[in-house]
């Protein structure tokens, strides 16, 4: 089981027994389901045939229309619907030839993925001062250490908005990785699952634009709509002979492996994609309320000292608690991310998870702190989400409102620092090339 939804069962145990547990450990949507959505889901309940293995012609329709309004050359022939988008993913990764090269840290599903599609990775580490992003420098360098250990790299995996450090790549910087990735003949991996979770400051932008003749977008209905559970993935492939030979092994693995995705979802799925201006608004709504919260935290954890890189997409925030490491260490004998996640959930009650989990190295101190399930709008209707989110209150008031507990985990996170005393300069722990 991966550890994303390990936590997440025993966050659900440590309730069970009685405990308030704060759960910052997994990144769900929990906004509720626009109501739009939920019609056209109850109205082909009776879709109970199986839709095609590459989704309803529909749907890949809308898919390929809504993804060209952002810039894409998209094309209805090369998108294929799966049962979420990791189903896609691992799709892809099996039809490709070559290894993996991606950025540490990330999703802890792509390493996973790879070795089951019987392929080596090469982590690049990056750093804070980077914002967490893959340089093309780093990129070039990872490429030759892979080569000179023997490897073949051959896909470069790019997440952005990015899990679990929340940023978003810069135009710029995906336009000079481009280069390097055409330069280089990798193709790109592009998950954009957090694509319609944008905070706003800065623009989301898919590497696609700049190479599309190599690179592969995923998303789907999980974050920007809450619709995890629906299980509805896309992924939009090179419009050229990629991504036609990509399409017949694609589907030869959804065919062998899920078949088709559910139909009712697939049907929901045309209205979600269809441009409806309503529910264009909620997402807009939703993504808005999940930015002010996050961005909440993270001025907390900046007031409290806490190094973090500013969230711009997403549910998630990646503090690093190296500043305390010898406190740490002495008073708690506390001296990898994991143990401080545990130190967390048994003195504070704080669900995380350590940056292990994410190809940190065990020694450094950062945790994926997730949002998303914090907020208390599960219960609401979408019509006071939106009203919510027209309202524009101040990030204070907005918590106030749709968030109280992250007030409270802002003052646990408060207390457990204090009580560590004085932040310390700390050196950085090196990185590997693995
Ligand atoms: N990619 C990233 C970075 C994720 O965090 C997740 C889910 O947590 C996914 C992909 C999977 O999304 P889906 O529900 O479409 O399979």
């Amino acid at each position: 089981m991966s550890s994303t939804l390990a936590i997440h069962e025993k966050v659900n145990r440590l309730r069970r027994e009685g405990r308030r547990v704060f759960h910052l450990g997994f990144g769900e949507g929990r906004f509720p389901v626009h109501p739009k959505l939920l019609a056209a889901l109850r109205d082909n309940a009776d879709a109970r045939g199986y839709a095609p293995v590459a989704g309803l012609a529909e749907l890949r329709e809308q898919v390929a229309e809504y993804y060209r309004r952002f810039g894409l050359q998209a094309d209805a022939s090369r998108v294929i619907v799966g049962s979420g988008s990791k189903s896609l993913l691992f799709a892809a990764l099996a039809a490709l030839r070559g290894d993996l090269v991606l950025a540490r840290p990330c999703w802890v599903t792509y390493e996973a993925q790879a070795r089951l599609a019987g392929k080596s990775v090469t982590a690049i580490p990056t750093s804070l001062d980077e914002g967490y992003c893959l340089t093309p420098d780093a990129l070039r360098d990872g490429l030759r250490r892979a080569r000179e250990a023997g490897g073949n790299p051959g896909i470069l995996l790019l997440n952005s908005p990015g899990n679990p450090t929340g940023t978003i790549y810069p135009d710029e910087l995906l336009s000079e990785l481009a280069v390097v990735a055409r330069e280089e003949g990798l193709r790109v991996l592009s998950d954009e699952i957090y694509a319609l979770c944008a905070h706003g400051e800065v623009a989301h932008r898919s590497i696609a634009r700049h190479y599309p003749e190599g690179t592969i977008v995923t998303g789907g209905l999980s974050k920007h709509l809450s619709l995890g559970g629906w299980r509805l993935g896309v992924a939009v492939l090179p419009t050229g002979e990629l991504g036609r030979l990509l399409m017949d092994h694609m589907t030869a693995v959804a065919s062998s492996v899920w078949t088709t995705a559910s139909a009712p979802v697939q049907h929901a799925a045309v209205v979600a994609y269809g441009g409806d201006p309503d529910v264009e608004s909620y997402i807009e709504a939703c993504a808005a309320i999940q930015a002010g919260v996050t961005g909440y935290l993270y001025r907390q954890l900046e007031s409290l000292g806490i190094p973090c890189p500013e969230p711009c997409g997403g549910f998630y925030l990646y503090p690093d608690f190296a500043p305390w490491r010898r406190a740490l260490v002495e008073r708690h004998g506390v001296g990898t991310s994991a143990e401080l996640a545990e130190l967390l959930l048994e003195r504070e009650s704080l669900a995380v998870l350590p940056g292990s989990e994410f190809g940190a190295e065990p020694a450094e101190l950062c945790l994926r702190l997730s949002t998303s399930c914090l907020h208390g709008l599960a219960d609401a209707t979408a019509a006071d989400v939106l009203s919510l989110a027209a309202e524009r209150l101040p990030p204070e008031r907005l918590v106030a409102r749709a968030c109280p507990q992250v007030v409270e985990v802002a003052a646990l996170l408060g207390e457990f620092i204090a009580a560590l005393g004085v932040a310390e300069p700390a050196p950085a722990v090196g990185g590997r090339v693995s």
